[in-house]
């Protein structure tokens, strides 16, 4: 078991692949409240979570109650992919504006295993080639996170880490 500390008033960006299990690492870990996933804004704003030309919309949304939230001192957690550098771009700003911490925890899930999970899903419809594009992107981040910001950042490289991870919160 690997404890991963938490500032207990942040803004927690989950970044990974898609199939990386990002929504089942918030679920395990995070209180359903706790936890803002673009698939659920997407479908509060177009009936539709991989409705992608909702996408500004849902992040608009997403981000309007992040805010309140975080204005409000509780913790936040954003169930994205967050591998393009202006959706964490915009989630460092939020916490900024906030004044609570950006935190970043990466899920580095092998692409193959990714797919593997994402063909066995009915609900995801999407090519190897967005995928691809994922990974690539994830690659990069991996580099910059610090520099862009995050003061905290835990990569979990692989199945075994992602399954051992447990969160502890910090006053
Ligand atoms: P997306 O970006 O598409 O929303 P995601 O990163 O949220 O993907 P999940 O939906 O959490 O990924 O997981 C993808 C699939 O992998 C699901 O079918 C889930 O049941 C399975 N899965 C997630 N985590 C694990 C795990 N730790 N062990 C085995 N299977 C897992
Ligand atoms: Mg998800």
């Amino acid at each position: 078991m690997t404890e991963l500390p938490v500032p207990a008033l942040s803004l927690v960006a989950l970044i990974g692949i898609s199939g990386s299990g990002k929504s089942t690492f918030a679920g395990r870990h995070f209180a359903p409240s706790q936890v803002l996933s673009s698939d659920g804004f997407r479908a509060m704003v177009a009936d539709d979570e991989n409705d992608q030309s909702a996408s500004a919309a849902a992040f608009d949304a997403l981000h309007y109650v992040a805010g309140k939230r975080l204005a409000g001192g509780r913790l936040t957690v954003v169930d994205a992919t967050n591998v393009q550098d202006h959706a964490r771009t915009n989630l460092v700003a939020l916490a900024r504006a906030h004044d609570v911490l950006p935190v970043a925890i990466v899920l580095d899930l092998p692409e193959d295993e990714a797919w593997a999970r994402t063909q066995r899903r009915p609900d995801r419809t999407f090519d190897r080639p967005v995928l691809a594009r994922q990974s690539r992107d994830l690659r990069r981040t991996l580099k910059k996170l610090s520099r862009e910001g995050f003061r905290t950042v835990h990569v979990l490289r692989g199945h075994e880490e992602i399954e051992a991870a447990t969160i502890r919160l910090q006053p």
